[in-house]
């Protein structure tokens, strides 16, 4: 033992030593020489610096041979275990120290303990420790409270968390940031925006962490002017721009649908990496912008990034919205050469893709490849035989899915119902509509609904479809009455018909087919008085129709055609291809349906005007670009009216070729004078 004199200069060398891993042991055996280890606070320090340096057993050595240990080295020693990622141990600690019974725990035992438990996301052994300390008197604690919080949080406790947090005597920057960003992560944004705004009240500045957190909300909820407001706070605070911000910057931008402030923001990023490329290449994508997310991919691998999936799947989307089969297939040709993980939404994007370029054998034949297939695969190859009108082949696959461990759910139903309809499979319809709910327990749908009501009155089953409306628990939307009135028009209901059609402008379509196909109603019941009220709407309405387009592929590349559009340099050559083949199709009883006109012109304009929709224009231009026997896929933007319908069903018989032709709603393949569709559309 050394003088007493000499203690304090000891003390302070041993502090000095113990900061420095290396030397640890030489001031442990100093401390026991010294009998410093005997003072109250010293064998805490030991443990808290063999913690530092990850030797739990040095520590737990130390701790073991203490007779009896003070609170400061129990909670050395827990902090030791969490700062080396054993949250495991920390709770047994803390459990052993309990029962040991003879030491009170303080405010940072119990912080200890529940940061372990959010690290384990244990809500159940937070709950015990939480109990426990508002026994001791703890409920108030600054450092229990935000521990609390954090815990609550992490796993998704909101109104456990706002309770501590509304109780707390002192809220920082950290604690605010919690509960912003656990609101926006569980999609409650609105109380996300609400705590920002609180927060700012409490004077309390925020940081790039809470700008995320509030960013994701806004982006949650489409509020561009909520998250542009930020975004200038950000700026006039000159906060820190980095990868994270401005992605979600991206991101919040394009959700709100504005494209271009999202591209202003990645135009400037100075570090871009694979995500930022992907965001906006998904953003163009998911906006319909097919063409600016395919450039993009291209121009993010020639700044040397490789797509991930995320990338991959937008791009494939964007291939399958325009139908760009050379494009598409190459993708996968890169995925397969990438060797990489094919997993169920690459894959699933992969089988889309093949399906609506027209591709249904591709599609297939992917689906049969896949290794793992979940719910949305199954869900999403039914689909694609459902817009190919191939009903019995979905109808198959539905019944393997049945024998799978898979359970059906109300968009396999929607899936099914609309392949049943696109096919006109009236009694496999009505039995598995029934079965939806007999035998899985799912009530149908509105969708499910408005199929079942097509697919009735289609076949002419008017009067079994509107009394399938009556049955319907849910007010019916205006899907199925337009799904009625379609039935009533065609079969010449005349009275039914009337009635279907005053509920639907009752309901204030904003949708110009919906008034055509009204108008066409009360034209064919000759109602001249309703059909002129009904133009006068329109009008005043100010309703003009969505510009009709349709495109067509040829060698990998697009060519667009708008009606009557004559800009096109080969104009001439198409417009005598088609007037050719009108002559042709004359012959064998064509018959153009001047009554779907809907101005005042003489009959001869009003044929020259169906001579030109989009989609003639495109097959004329597609007949003359490529060799016979050919199959040509034709693009439309809207759905082919009955008289085009009528007219490339003859065009296919008279050029023999397979005409593919997409449309708003479902796939069509004309061959030999038929249709898929069985004019089903
Ligand atoms: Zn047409
Ligand atoms: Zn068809």
């Amino acid at each position: 033992m050394l003088p007493a004199v000499c203690q304090p200069k000891w003390a302070r060398f041993v502090c000095s030593v113990i900061e420095d891993s290396r030397a640890i042991p030489q001031a442990h055996a100093l401390m026991i020489l010294t009998g410093f280890l005997a003072r109250p606070n010293s064998p805490g320090r030991l443990i808290a610096a063999y913690g530092r340096s990850g030797n739990l057993a040095a520590a737990r050595v130390v701790f073991d041979a203490l007779p009896q240990p003070t609170i400061s080295s129990w909670n050395a020693l827990i902090i030791a275990h969490l700062r080396n990622e054993s949250p495991f141990d920390v709770l047994h600690l803390y459990r052993r120290m309990i029962s040991e019974g003879c030491i009170r725990p303080d405010s940072s035992t119990f912080t200890i303990a529940l940061k372990a438990c959010t690290q384990l996301s244990d809500l159940d052994a937070g709950e015990q420790i939480r109990s426990h300390a508002y026994d001791l008197g703890f409920q108030n604690d600054v450092f229990v409270s935000s521990s609390l919080l954090n815990l609550y949080a992490k796993c998704g406790k909101l109104i456990e968390a706002v309770e501590v947090f509304e109780r707390m005597p002192r809220r920082d920057l950290v604690s605010w940031t919690t509960m912003i960003t656990a609101f926006s992560n569980s999609g409650k944004s609105i109380e996300a925006i609400d705590y920002y705004r609180k927060m700012r009240v409490e004077g309390v500045e925020g940081d790039e962490i809470v700008m995320v957190g509030l960013l994701q909300a806004c982006a949650a909820m489409e509020d561009v002017r909520a998250g542009a407001s930020i975004h200038g706070h950000m700026i006039r605070l000159d906060m820190r721009m980095d990868v994270v911000v401005e992605t979600s910057l991206i991101d919040m931008y394009a959700k709100s649908g504005y494209l271009g402030l999202a591209n202003v923001v990645f135009e400037r990023m100075r570090n871009k990496n694979v995500v930022s490329w992907s965001s906006l290449i998904s953003a163009y994508a998911q906006n319909g912008f097919a063409n600016e997310a395919l450039l993009m991919l291209v121009r993010m691998q020639d700044f040397g990034f490789v797509p991930d999936s995320v990338a991959l799947v937008s791009a494939l989307l964007a291939c399958s919205q325009i139908g760009y089969l050379k494009l598409g297939k190459s993708l996968h040709g890169f995925v397969v050469r990438r060797k990489l993980k094919v997993g169920v939404i690459l894959g699933t994007a992969v089988i889309d893709m093949y399906s609506k370029c027209g591709s249904l054998l591709s599609a297939r034949a992917i689906f049969d490849r896949l290794s793992s297939r979940d719910l949305i695969a199954w869900n999403a190859m039914i689909a694609c035989y459902g817009i190919h009108g191939n009903g019995k082949e979905a109808l198959s696959l539905f019944l393997e899915m049945k024998e799978t461990e898979l359970k059906p759910d109300d968009a396999t139903f929607a899936s099914l119902m609309s392949a049943f309809s696109h096919s006109g499979l009236v009694s496999e319809g009505r039995r598995w509509f029934n079965c939806m709910k007999i035998e899985f327990g799912l009530e149908p749908w509105e969708k499910h609904y408005a199929c079942m009501v097509d697919l009735l009155a289609r076949a002419g089953h008017v009067e079994e479809a509107f009394d399938l409306i009556q049955t319907m628990k849910i007010k019916p939307g205006i899907a199925i009455w337009v799904a009625l009135l379609s039935g009533c028009h065609i079969h010449k209901k005349l009275e039914l018909g009337e009635y279907v059609a005053e509920k639907i402008l009752k309901l204030n379509p904003h949708d110009l087919g919906v008034y055509l196909l009204v108008s066409n109603m009360y034209a064919s019941a000759r109602n001249w008085n309703k059909v002129q009220e009904i133009r006068r709407m329109m009008k005043m309405m100010g309703m003009k129709k969505t510009p009709g387009y349709s495109l067509v592929e040829l060698d990998g590349k697009f060519h667009a055609f708008l009606a009557e559009d004559n800009s096109h340099p080969e104009y001439l050559q198409i417009m005598a291809m088609l007037e050719r083949l009108e002559c042709e199709m004359r012959k064998i009883g064509y018959i153009p349906k001047i009554e779907l006109v809907l101005h005042d012109l003489q009959d001869d304009v009003k044929e020259r005007m169906l001579l030109c929709h989009s989609e003639r224009l495109a097959i004329a231009f597609g007949l003359l670009k490529t060799g016979a026997g050919m199959r040509i896929l034709v693009i439309k933007n809207l759905r082919v009216c009955e008289d085009c319908h009528d007219a490339i069903k003859l065009i296919s018989r008279i050029t023999n070729r397979e005409i593919v032709v997409r449309d708003a709603k479902r796939f069509h393949h004309f061959n030999d004078g038929a249709c898929s569709c069985g004019d089903y559309w």
